[in-house]
């Protein structure tokens, strides 16, 4: 699997991916049953409120190699300060009509 990691920008001041790492590399929580090797290929920010940028971001990542895209739980599920991204559902699914289908999303890390 090679994952495009997209993350909150609001959150980069406190957070520095260390669980999303962890958890790819333990093959925990979302990660858990994949069997293959995870290797990132990419680490970008939605790029700052409303998260637009992340779509143009995660067509980026897929043309350099990425066959996942994964949504950070900052934004899916507010992490670390329970406070989820208010455009999270409507980023994912600009991404999703942007990339298509033969791209996995996953919408949260740990
Ligand atoms: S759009 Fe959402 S994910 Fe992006 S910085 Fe704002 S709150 Fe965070």
């Amino acid at each position: 699997m090679k994952v495009g990691l997209i993350r909150c920008m609001q959150t980069e001041d406190m957070c520095p991916a260390t669980t999303c790492f962890k958890v790819m590399n333990t093959k925990k929580l979302a990660f858990e049953g994949i069997e293959e090797d995870i290797e990132v290929v990419g680490v970008n920010t939605c790029g700052g409120c409303p998260g637009k940028k992340a779509v143009t971001r995660a067509v980026e990542m897929v043309k350099r190699g990425a066959d996942t895209i994964v949504l950070a739980s900052c934004i899916t599920r507010g992490n670390p300060i329970g406070f989820a991204c208010p455009h999270a559902e409507q980023m994912k699914s600009a991404i999703e009509k942007k990339i298509g289908k033969s791209i996995n999303i996953i919408d949260y890390t740990h």
